[in-house]
């Protein structure tokens, strides 16, 4: 018997690990027939039309589709920002609806790390202030948050400038913030919408790379994107049309990461 083989046994039986080991192996993220519909005055607007998938822990997805196609309305739903108008989304393996507003909370603020096209970084607030407001929200001490937040910013290599405005910095460092902030309570999953979307190409490879080292530390990366080789750097596509999956496919990564499986 291979020393492998004893560790999944022990897995298997120690009552410890049985709580751990379902996790692994469920999805981290499950919908099932996902709605989302906006009601404008008289008018409704199916912004999502029964969307199901699910994705492993550890798996880097990119959602594409045209402007207008619901990708945003996804997002809000995964991030537990916004409610679907009908179906149902399991966060590992819990149901979202029936969670309670501290659940969520949580959730929000620990769980999911986002990332968005506009930064959205407070404008007076310095870079390491940006990055302590997360820890701010889940109450950690001031010694202990600076310290985080400088950990952060040198993750994302900002070290040298903790103390400069948004309007200090250029576009791709302004994400880089962002991206330290996302980082900071050491979310398992991180929400990218259109994360390149307001910057110049070589800038976006720069924040593609840092996306591509988070994945390489274990983490969950669903980011949506209309650029064909952005979307590339995931290994998996989901390309959504009015509201609903019209593909779901490995990239060229996703190939060769699963060819490279199969040789072990
Ligand atoms: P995408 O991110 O793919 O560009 P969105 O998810 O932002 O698309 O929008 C999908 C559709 O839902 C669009 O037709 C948009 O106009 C509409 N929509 C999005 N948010 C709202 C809202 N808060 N109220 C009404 N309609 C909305
Ligand atoms: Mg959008």
């Amino acid at each position: 018997m291979s020393a492998n083989t004893i560790m999944d046994e022990q897995i298997a039986t120690s009552p410890e690990a049985q709580t751990v080991a379902p996790g692994a192996a469920s999805p981290i993220i499950r919908t099932e027939d996902l709605w989302k519909t906006y009601k404008m005055g008289s008018e409704e607007l199916h912004a999502l039309r029964g969307v199901s998938f699910e994705i492993k822990r550890n798996e880097y997805v990119a959602i594409m589709g045209p402007s207008g196609s619901g990708k945003s309305t996804l997002m809000n739903l995964i991030g537990c920002l916004d409610t679907p108008s009908k179906g149902q989304y399991f966060l590992n393996g819990k149901l979202v609806s029936e969670m309670d507003d501290d659940e969520l909370a949580y959730i929000r603020n620990r769980e999911i790390g986002f990332v968005f096209q506009t930064f959205n970084l407070l404008a007076r607030a310095t870079a390491l202030q940006n990055v302590e407001l997360p820890l701010i929200y889940s109450g950690v001490p001031s010694g202990e948050r600076i310290q985080r937040a400088r950990d952060a910013l040198a993750r994302v290599d900002l070290a040298d400038r903790m103390t400069h405005k948004p309007n200090e910095l250029s576009g791709g460092q302004r994400q880089r913030v962002a991206i330290a902030r996302a980082l900071v309570n050491n979310p398992s999953i991180i929400l990218a919408d259109e994360p390149t979307g307001n910057l110049d190409s070589q800038t976006s490879y720069e924040i593609m790379a840092l996306l591509d080292t988070l994945h390489g530390q274990g983490n969950t990366i669903i980011l949506v994107t209309h650029e064909p080789d952005i979307a590339e750097y995931a290994h998996r596509v989901l390309h959504i049309l009015d509201g609903q999956i019209d593909s779901d496919r490995l990239s060229t990564k996703g190939h060769e990461h699963t060819a490279n499986l199969g040789s072990n």
